[in-house]
C-alpha cells in the first residue's frame, strides 16, 4: 500500500446531496479525514466554524490568498470559498486520504496542481429531483435556490473534466461505490511507484546474490 494519501475532490450540483455521501463514507472508513474550507459566506442555522467551515471576512480572504495559503480558491454566488493548504497536505502525509468538497472551478484547479487528484462529479438520478431536494432542504431563499440552480446548468458544462460520475440515487450503493474507486486508485501502478521501485531493486539483489 503506498503510504502517502490521496486527493478526493467531490463535486456535484447544488442540493444533490453530497454532503450526505461523505458523511456516510467516513462513518464507514477510517482513512478519509475531511477538507474544512474557508468561506466569506455567512453560516447556515447549526453550521459550526471550524466543523462545517471557518468562516471569515473577505478581507482575511485576500489575505490568505496573498499569502498563498489556499491549495485553490473560487467565488460562488457573490461568497468565496478556499481549501487551506497546510491542513490538507499535512493529512496526506500521515495516509489519510484527503476529501475536498469544492465547486467545479477549485476542482480543476487541484487537477492542473495535483494531477494524481481523483475527481468525482455527484449527480441526481434527473434534474426535477435536484430541484425538488433543494425547495425541501430550506435553507436557501427562493432567489438563491434560483441562482443556485442557474449555476448547476454552468457547472453541467464541466463534468466531462471529472474522472468518475456517480448517481445519488441510493445512498448505500452510492457510498460504497465511492469507496470502491477509492481502492482502485490506490491500486493504481502510478501511484506505487515506490514499492515497485523496492520490489525490483530486491529481487536483483537476490539474482546477484545467487
Ligand atoms: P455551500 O454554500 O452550499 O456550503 O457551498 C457552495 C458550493 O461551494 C458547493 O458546491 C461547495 O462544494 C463549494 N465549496 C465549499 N468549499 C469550497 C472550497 O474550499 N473551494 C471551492 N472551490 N468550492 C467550495
Amino acid at each position: 500500500m503506498n503510504k502517502r494519501g490521496l486527493i478526493l475532490v467531490i463535486s456535484g450540483f447544488s442540493g444533490v446531496g453530497k454532503g450526505t455521501v461523505v458523511r456516510r463514507l467516513m462513518e464507514q472508513h477510517e482513512n478519509y479525514a475531511l477538507s474544512v474550507s474557508v468561506t466569506t459566506r455567512p453560516p447556515r442555522e447549526g453550521e459550526v466554524h471550524g466543523k462545517d467551515y471557518f468562516f471569515i471576512s473577505e478581507e482575511e480572504f485576500s489575505a490568505m490568498e496573498a499569502e498563498d495559503r489556499l491549495m485553490e480558491w473560487a467565488g460562488y454566488v457573490g461568497r468565496h470559498y478556499g481549501t487551506p493548504r497546510d491542513y490538507v497536505l499535512g493529512r496526506l502525509e500521515e495516509g489519510r486520504d484527503m476529501i475536498l468538497e469544492i465547486e467545479v472551478q477549485g476542482a480543476l484547479q487541484i487537477k492542473r496542481k495535483y494531477p494524481e487528484a481523483i475527481l468525482v462529479f455527484v449527480a441526481p438520478p434527473g434534474a426535477a429531483t435536484l430541484k425538488e431536494r433543494l425547495l425541501l432542504r430550506g435553507t436557501e431563499s427562493a432567489e438563491q435556490v434560483e441562482k443556485r440552480l442557474s449555476r448547476a446548468v454552468e457547472e453541467s458544462g464541466a463534468m466531462e473534466a471529472y474522472d468518475y460520475l456517480l448517481i445519488n440515487d441510493e445512498l448505500e450503493t452510492c457510498v460504497s461505490q465511492l469507496h470502491q474507486i477509492m481502492q482502485s486508485e490506490h491500486r493504481k501502478m502510478n501511484v506505487n511507484r515506490e514499492l515497485m521501485e523496492k520490489i525490483k531493486t530486491d529481487l536483483k539483489c537476490f539474482v546477484e546474490g545467487e
